[in-house]
């Protein structure tokens, strides 16, 4: 017997799939004139699973698929650079889904409720895809109680889908086995199938411009930090950033990818962050690169690990954490031996705002927030540097933990993400690492020197270009 003992059975074969989670059974409606998918993390057209599988449900269905996006005032903690990067974004959609003969449906707050959409259109039933962020999995666990029609959920942002596992780990290697295991049957080239059945706009049915600001009218919008002109989002610019990178930087990774003043890593993150492009595409073609010769074994193993192990590691740490965002989700060894420093004598004390404004005595600090502040983004190196100093300079780890956690959502175009919070957990509160030996402020978490890390790359000369109003130098 079937795990879904409710799916008819034209569509139970589909639905058995770790990558798909069956929110609400059931029936599909029966007088139902398409299939829904309501993209919201997985921001693209092509090599996305959950409309791969939205497309496989309605041409079982013998229906049309509409993509539908609702693009709300209120997201939890984006600001306008992050609606900016959005909009971009949803262009490509726009473009790519006339191209695959699709449907796109834009709708803004207040006209944005999805239920009701789901009436009008007269939804066979929904497609989702998943985010293991808490507010927008209780938003899906919401909707699943509500809906009257079929509800599933796909894990199409990730190349091992998170059920998999089922768990998180202490460290990755002990994960290791099990994704090892996994690879071979999840990363492979996805079908990008053609609907079958065209649907035909209702000409009262209304769909927002991407000609207008998506923001306009959203009164409570932080608009005081800017958009960036450093990335342009998008799969169309997410596709060129991955040629460039296969093209002229991956076989040098292995020696550039910890020097933050050469352009020696992906810079993929905000677009991973948005789903304008899937790890499977990014993994699949650094596979082929390895393949025609064009890269050393290294420098492919060495990026998927990051691409994959260490950002899906970050996703099981906020899945199956609900502490994920504040210093509670430290390892009891972590908990205690912060707890023991906790009076320690700290160096330098900084304030909030002090740090946000880049106010500190440590030109290398500096030129990191502000690296990130002006261009929404910082070099992993300097992350890892950033929130370790940040330990040490806030009042406690509680407290670090929060500041670094406000900065890197706001500031970062790939921030409220889990790899943010998984990395903030790894500086701070020695989250996927070991015990370290004894120090001040530290305890055993590892620590990190301004002198010592300075000496690692060429530190004048990130620093001159974050001094100010510089832009990234490429
Ligand atoms: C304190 C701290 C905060 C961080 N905040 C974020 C964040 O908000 N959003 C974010 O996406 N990443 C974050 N990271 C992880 C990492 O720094 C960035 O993913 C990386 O710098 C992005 O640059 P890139 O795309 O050029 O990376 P590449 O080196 O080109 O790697 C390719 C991809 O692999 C993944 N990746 C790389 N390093 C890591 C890592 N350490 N952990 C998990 N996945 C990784 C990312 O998706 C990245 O885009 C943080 C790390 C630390 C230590």
């Amino acid at each position: 017997m079937s795990r879904h003992d409710n799916t008819p059975e034209s569509l139970q074969k589909l639905a058995d799939n770790p990558r798909i989670l069956v929110r609400r059974e059931g029936s599909p409606r029966q007088d139902a004139e398409c299939v829904v998918y309501w993209m919201q993390r997985a921001m693209r057209i092509h090599e996305n699973p959950a409309l791969d599988v939205a497309i496989a449900a309605a041409n079982l269905l013998g229906l049309p698929i509409v993509v539908f996006f609702s693009v709300i005032p209120n997201y939890p903690n984006a600001n306008l650079r992050h609606y900016h990067f959005l909009q971009q974004g949803l262009r490509d959609v726009e473009e790519d889904a006339k191209e695959r003969g699709v449907a796109f449906v834009l709708r803004r707050h207040p006209d944005n409720s999805l239920e009701e959409f789901l009436e009008e259109v007269h939804a066979a039933m929904l497609i989702g895809d998943e985010n293991p962020c808490r507010e927008p999995e209780r938003w899906r666990k919401v909707l699943a109680r509500r809906l009257k029609l079929p509800y599933w959920t796909v894990d199409a942002d990730v190349v091992v889908p998170s059920a998999v596992f089922g768990r998180d780990y202490f460290l990755l290697q002990h994960m290791r086995p099990h994704l090892k295991e996994a690879l071979p049957k999840f990363l492979v080239t996805t079908k990008n199938s053609k609907p079958q059945y065209g649907w035909t706009k209702p000409k009262s049915l209304h769909s927002e411009s991407l000609a207008h600001d998506i923001t306009a009218g959203f009164k409570d919008l932080d608009r005081t930090i800017k958009p960036v002109d450093t990335f342009t989002g998008g799969t169309h610019a997410a596709l060129a950033h991955l040629r460039d990178f296969i093209s002229h930087g991956l076989k040098d990774y292995v020696d550039k990818r910890n020097h933050p003043e050469v352009k020696g890593t992906s810079r993929l993150s905000p677009y991973l962050h948005f789903g304008n492009i899937g790890p499977i595409t990014i993994a699949l073609a650094v596979e082929r690169a390895l393949a025609e010769g064009h890269i050393e074994q290294a420098a492919r193993d060495r990026f998927l690990d990051q691409v994959i192990a260490w950002r899906e590691l970050s996703v099981l740490f906020v899945k199956y954490n609900d502490n994920y965002d504040n210093w509670e989700s430290a390892e009891p060894w972590a908990h205690k031996t912060l707890v023991e420093h906790g009076g320690d004598q700290r160096p330098f004390r900084y304030s909030f705002e002090q740090l946000e404004r880049a106010e500190t005595h440590d030109d290398l600090w500096n030129a990191a927030q502000r690296e990130m502040t002006e261009n929404g983004w910082m070099h992993n190196y300097m992350r890892m540097y950033w929130a370790k100093m940040i330990l040490e300079w806030a009042p406690d780890p509680a407290r670090a933990y929060e500041w670094a956690v406000i900065l890197n959502d706001r500031y970062e175009l790939d921030g409220r993400d889990p790899n943010g919070y998984a990395g903030i957990a790894w500086a701070i509160v020695g989250k996927h690492d070991r015990p370290w030996f004894n120090r001040p402020v530290f305890g055993l978490v590892r620590p990190m020197s301004g002198a010592s890390t300075s000496k690692k790359f060429d530190a004048k000369t990130y620093i001159d270009q974050n001094s100010g109003s510089a832009k990234l130098p490429f």
